[in-house]
């Protein structure tokens, strides 16, 4: 009886603590309130970085995203805001292994900024808590070969002349200035990115004054469709 009893009492201890065990690794790797308010800009960018090693070296994390409904069901404390291009391949959540909650997404053809963007930025950060603003560009963009080629095309025209700026301004490429051209279309990709930052800054003061008091971090980045890579180092 006393053998029963303690063998019960151990089972129980063991199933305690392996479920204990198991609400925190669920809970470390979710964003929270305080992981939010504790996050640094540059622990952000790092975050990032170390997300997108694990998608490139296939080491991603075991997601389970039935768990990480239930985890963020009652609120969200994103730690960073990614704009990025509507390319299919381009997905911040996957090309960054990131959670559910993690993450706020704008997403663009282009990866430009309109009022509504910079609204949704403002959100995030302002409002939301956000500390980081990454401007994700990528090669072989659609939207800037299309404005390397003066594209007219609908509602298209439009967004393609938001991106004209960065194909006037790309002067040290030599041979020709449009999307035959694979390194002209790197250079434009690379000054769309470069010029959206400026945008950021020019149009919202309430992101500069984010930035400038050292409340967050405004940085660009290059996916590499060929190899999964984000490079941050853009000069
Ligand atoms: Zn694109």
């Amino acid at each position: 009886m006393k053998n029963k009893i303690f063998k019960l009492s151990l089972l129980t201890t063991i199933l305690i603590s392996s479920a204990f065990v198991y609400v925190q690794q669920v809970q470390t790797n979710l964003m929270t309130k305080e992981s939010q308010q504790k996050i640094t800009s540059n622990e952000a960018l790092e975050k990032l970085k170390a997300g997108n090693e694990r998608f490139v070296s296939g080491n991603e994390l075991k997601h389970n995203h039935k768990e990480e409904v239930a985890q963020t069901a009652n609120g969200q404390y994103p730690y960073a805001v990614i704009l990025s291009c509507i390319d299919s391949r381009v997905s911040s959540e996957i090309i960054f292994d990131q959670n559910l909650g993690d993450v706020f997404n704008a997403r663009i053809a282009g990866n430009i900024v309109n009022t509504d963007i910079l609204g949704s930025m403002e959100f995030a950060c302002k409002v939301a808590g956000a500390k980081l603003i990454v401007v994700v560009g990528h090669t072989k963009c659609g939207a800037i070969k299309g404005a390397c080629d003066h594209v007219e095309l609908g509602n298209l025209t439009h967004l393609v002349n938001e991106i004209k700026p960065a194909v006037d301004s790309v002067k040290n490429i030599s041979g020709e200035r449009n999307s035959k051209n694979d390194a002209f279309v790197r250079a434009v990709a690379l000054k769309n990115i470069e010029l959206t930052i400026k945008e950021i800054r020019l149009k919202s003061p309430i992101l500069k004054e984010l930035e400038d008091n050292g409340k967050i971090k405004i940085v660009g980045a290059l996916y590499d469709v060929s190899t999964g890579k984000v490079n941050f180092n853009l000069n």
